[in-house]
């Protein structure tokens, strides 16, 4: 049997990861698992236990300690907490914020790369922030997708406007914006592209036309 095949995407919010991964997981019949769901769970659990979000050890613990489940095929992907669907939960303004400012907690970081790396151990496409760089460093395809931001607030306000109609472009353009400031300027594993990563600008690109491009990158390399 060929080893597990391991694609990684990364790249900032709303560069269409989300997407691109469902349809290349979908295509090539793997796992699709997307971080940031993750990183959303735990944050949803620091929301609702009141925790505070300045006490790393405290943040920490619930990292390890909460039961993060992603389950069902790429189109329909669902995240529990503790056993509870939170899927949409987790795509709440606070949930989001609140992802973006405990990720930066080394601890934190460390039990989620933990955990991925066992869900992913059988081939998976993964999207996030740090996966070709840090959780699977030899991963045998990596992309880094990017957008210009004005495209990626665009994309993402579309996303809101399904669960919150009041959303403007301007308040996503800012909160986009803080969010790449922060996960960009963290110490631990900053989003960044890997030197081997295959480099993807979908600014004003049809999704198709990026599909056709990372596959025939997968078919050339796997
Ligand atoms: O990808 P998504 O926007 O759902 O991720 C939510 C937050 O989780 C991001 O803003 C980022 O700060 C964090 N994250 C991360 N590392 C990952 C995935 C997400 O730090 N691998």
């Amino acid at each position: 049997m060929p080893p597990p095949l391991i694609i990684a995407i990364d790249g900032p919010s709303g560069a269409g990861k989300s997407t691109l991964g469902r349809m290349l997981a979908r295509s090539l019949g793997l796992l699709y698992i997307d971080t940031g769901s993750m990183y959303r769970a735990v944050a949803l659990a620091v929301i609702e236990s009141s925790t505070n979000e300045t006490d790393d050890v405290a943040v920490s613990v619930l990292a390890e300690k909460v039961d993060i489940g992603l389950a069902g095929d790429p189109d329909s992907l669902r995240v529990t907490l503790d056993g509870r669907d939170v899927s949409d939960r987790v795509r709440d303004d606070d949930v989001t914020n609140m992802s973006s400012i405990i990720s930066t907690i080394p601890a934190v970081r460390r039990a989620m790369v933990q955990r991925q790396r066992e869900l992913g151990k059988r081939g998976a496409v993964m999207n996030g922030r740090d996966i070709g760089t840090v959780v699977f460093p030899d991963a045998d395809v990596k992309f880094f997708l990017t957008a210009v931001p004005e495209e990626r607030a665009e994309r993402r306000l579309a996303e809101e406007r399904e669960h919150n109609p009041a959303a403007t472009y301007d308040q996503t353009l800012v909160d986009i914006t803080e969010r790449d400031r922060r996960d960009t300027t963290r110490a631990d594993s900053p989003l960044a592209a890997a030197a081997d990563a295959i480099m993807i600008d979908s600014t004003g690109q049809a999704i198709a036309e990026v599909f056709q491009r990372m596959m025939s990158e997968v078919e050339k390399r796997s």
